[in-house]
């Protein structure tokens, strides 16, 4: 039996967080030297300079638009321009988004030009995949099938290929193979929702604000893109979602108008749509013998406060921050003990935001009367308070 490794890391899954993590591992110096492997079936492509933006954009906190900095991404996504947001607006369906109780955050007042950006996810995705390449990272296309995992290796089946690793990184999404070949379990359960998606044309200009007005059926997002639209994301009863998929452009934009009280004018819809299902869950470990799971892989939360990636990132960067004290301390970077400092600091950040996030949730969806009152006299009380708000703004710009 060879003992032998093939790479240091392998990284399973090509997806936002898992090029993050090779990004990383590549620019950070202490880990600079590990030999690194990214498998993804499925590269992303870097769109070329006049394509369409793309359907699936995301939100991208102050801190993963730092962490885009540092490896060198940036300059790359800039290309596409990434719309930067400096107001959010957030209210109830039964008042509006310009009455006293509608929460507005605002990026002047905590003395920030803007509270992040609107990115498209396969720029992203494609910039950090560029990065780690030039970096040295081999870059991988056939799937993981399998996996054994003993105190002294990660051995890893691609179809008909074996490798050896120190680690294997699981960032292969939510149904993540790899978690399964680990034995992982997770715990949570599927929204009774799915998020439509789609890219808007407004009559009134954006102002680089993003809005969400809470429905009884679920929230409904107006993310500001560079060229005018807006980003579309709105969580609906299934059977709604299907529905508003199969209307014809004219009755989808009157849909969407309709349902976002008109808040930027009429809409005006074309192009591509899409919908998801939406769900919560946690892993209940985020490692095993030389393995750990990072991104959706290990987590997924309900969309409607953009945390999804930006939490991904935060995973990346501690994995990587942990290999590298690893390294430094001399230890092998698939050791149990930096493994373990990964999981307890990013497991118990998750799951308070993931348990934060589906609170807010359940709030917004319960239809009896007196809680509508009470949650929309409570957006409005936040809205007053400054330290409250500065609280959550600076959650949402990642700090
Ligand atoms: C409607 C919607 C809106 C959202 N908006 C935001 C937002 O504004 N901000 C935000 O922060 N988050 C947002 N999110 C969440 C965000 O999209 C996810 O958290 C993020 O895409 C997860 O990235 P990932 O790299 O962990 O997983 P994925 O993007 O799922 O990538 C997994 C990768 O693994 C690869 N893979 C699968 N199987 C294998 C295998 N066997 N071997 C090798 N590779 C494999 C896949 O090809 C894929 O590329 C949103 C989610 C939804 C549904």
């Amino acid at each position: 039996m060879s003992l032998r490794r093939d790479f240091d890391v392998v990284i399973a899954g090509g997806g936002l967080v898992g090029a993050a993590c090779a990004a990383l591992l590549t620019a950070t110096p202490r880990t600079a030297a590990l030999r690194v492997a990214l498998i993804e079936p499925k590269p992303a492509q870097r769109p070329l300079k006049g394509d369409p933006i793309d359907l699936r954009v995301s939100a991208l906190s102050h801190a993963s638009c730092a962490l885009l900095a540092a490896v060198g991404a940036w300059p790359r996504l800039l290309e596409r321009e990434p719309c930067a947001y400096q107001r959010m607006i957030v209210w109830d369906s039964s008042g509006t988004a310009t009455d006293s109780d509608a929460l507005v955050f605002d990026a002047a007042e905590v003395s920030e030009a803007d509270l992040g950006h609107i990115a498209e996810n396969r720029a992203i995705a494609a910039a950090l995949i560029e990065r780690a390449v030039a970096g040295g990272t081999v870059l991988l296309d056939t799937p993981l099938t399998g996996l054994e995992l003993s105190p002294e290796l990660a051995r890893l089946s691609l179809g008909e290929r074996r490798l050896n690793a120190g680690l294997l990184i699981a960032a292969d999404g939510a149904d993540s193979p790899a978690r399964g070949f680990a034995g992982l379990a997770v715990e949570g359960s599927a929204y009774p929702q799915e998020a439509v998606v789609a890219h808007l044309t407004p009559t009134e200009a954006h102002r680089h604000a993003a809005r969400q007005r809470f429905l009884p059926d679920g929230p409904l997002a107006l993310l500001p893109l560079a060229d005018g639209r807006v980003s579309l994301v709105w969580s609906t009863a299934p059977a709604h979602a299907e529905a508003l998929l199969a209307l014809e452009d004219a009755a989808f934009g009157d849909a969407v108008t309709l349902a976002s009280d008109a808040v930027i004018g009429a809409l005006e819809a074309s192009g591509p749509r899409a919908r998801f299902a939406l769900r919560r869950f946690q892993a209940q470990r985020y490692v095993a013998t030389r393995f750990a799971l990072v991104g959706d892989a290990a987590h997924t939360v309900h969309p409607l406060a953009g945390q999804g990636v930006n939490q991904g990132f935060l995973d990346a960067g501690r994995l990587v921050e942990e290999l590298g004290a690893a390294l430094g301390r001399g230890e092998d970077p698939g050791d149990a003990r930096g493994l373990g400092r990964y999981a307890r600091a990013r497991r118990a950040e998750n799951a308070l935001v993931g348990a934060a996030l589906d609170g807010l949730w359940h709030l917004f969806a319960d239809p009896r009367a007196g809680v509508r009152r009470v949650r929309r006299k409570g957006l409005g009380l936040v809205n007053r308070a400054g330290p409250l708000k500065r609280f959550f703004v600076g959650h949402a710009l990642g700090r």
